[in-house]
């Protein structure tokens, strides 16, 4: 797919950060109901927007300086159409060098997906032939026990497990795995999850919890922070710490002495990466959202229904972009959560 060059220069915000980072929510129907994300009562309504006008917002995005999509939910592979969608995103190429400077050949973009793995098993093939680089799966306990009770679906691990063995084994690997810790649910998985990296040949992020969710029940007890999980996972065998990949790398990356396995602890609560923060999301419904933690969401697919025109949807974003929030302000007085939630905003 080929773009045209929209404005000027890179996306920045008023902070002086280059945008680079979109996620795509193409769904916010979940398979899941998991305890720390949905209340588990919702009817069957649900958002999604013709597969176009994804495209077409992301084609401008890219056009803008956005280097790495990653397409997330709700359960992207719910999503029909969603291995069409890969290959046509897999075609666009980056509009900036390293460098900054305008070029019209680019890169290929990283095109990166976040799933359950519910349904990855038959679809981890057609997405690596339809050009998707990446896979993160949301595993929150390598025990089945405790897998079903967070995600309130039976034999749900089992499907997860093979689909994270089969993305490995169609060259996926390392897969990443991304565990959202609770004190009470799932914090006696920490040394299972060690030993299933080492094991298995995946990296596991464990990152902690942030009030996003739902029912609205975080409490700051239930959060593991970063501290308290780097003694445990010490104390299970000693941590090396790797170097950073970027700046913009939000995880802490280590392995154990011995080299095997790698663990990423992504620590939103106890230690903010805002100020290096490169990312934008667009909800289900076509709104752009600049923080997870906005009040509210820029309206980019009302524009586009009004035939709004690349360049006045290009103008669009650029001004909202630059009105990204400085940062979150999780745990401090008078901290407001979200209206919408972690389904809605796209993980
Ligand atoms: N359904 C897909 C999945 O499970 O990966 C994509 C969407 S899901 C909302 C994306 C990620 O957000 C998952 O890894 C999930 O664990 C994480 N998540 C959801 N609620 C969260 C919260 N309150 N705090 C931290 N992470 C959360």
């Amino acid at each position: 797919m080929r773009m045209e060059q929209t404005g000027h220069g890179r996306l920045r915000d008023r902070f002086g950060r280059a945008i680079t980072d979109l996620r795509l929510s193409v769904t916010d129907r979940c398979n899941y109901k998991c305890v720390y994300c949905r209340t588990g009562n919702e009817g069957a309504q649900y958002t999604e927007l013709a597969t176009g006008d994804y495209l077409r917002m992301v084609r401008i995005m890219v056009s803008l300086g956005i280097e790495k999509v990653r397409l997330t939910g709700g359960e992207p592979l719910l999503r029909s159409g969603l291995v069409e969608m890969v290959h046509e995103l897999s075609t666009l190429r980056t509009a900036f060098l390293s460098d900054g400077t305008a070029t019209d050949s680019g890169l290929p973009i990283d095109l990166a997906l976040t799933t359950n793995g519910h349904l990855l098993e038959p679809l981890a093939a057609p997405l690596m032939e339809a050009g998707l680089k990446r896979i993160t799966v949301s595993m929150d306990a390598v025990e089945p026990e405790t897998f079903a009770a967070i995600t309130r679906v039976p034999r749900s691990f089992e499907r997860v497990l093979a689909g994270v063995r089969k993305a490995t084994a169609v060259g996926f690997g390392p897969v990443k795995i991304n565990c959202v810790l609770l004190r009470g649910f799932n914090d006696h998985q920490i040394e299972a999850f060690a030993e299933f990296s080492r094991r298995e040949g995946v990296i596991v992020r464990f990152i902690e919890f942030m009030p996003l969710e739902e029912d609205r029940s975080w409490r700051s007890e239930t959060v593991i922070r970063m501290d308290e999980l780097v003694a445990r996972l010490n104390h299970f065998r000693p941590l090396v710490e790797l170097p950073q990949h970027s700046a913009s790398e939000t995880a802490r990356r280590f392995t154990f002495d011995d080299g095997v396995g790698e663990i990423g602890i992504i620590a939103p609560v106890s230690r903010p990466f805002c100020g290096h923060c490169s990312r934008i999301r667009i909800t289900s419904d076509g709104k752009l959202r600049t923080c997870l933690f906005s009040q509210s969401d820029h309206d980019l697919y009302g524009r586009m229904f009004r035939g709004g025109t690349d360049q006045e949807l290009a103008a669009y974003i650029r001004s909202v972009v630059f009105q990204k929030e400085e940062r979150h302000h999780i745990g401090e007085p008078g901290f407001e959560k979200p209206l919408r939630n972690m389904v809605h905003i796209g993980g």
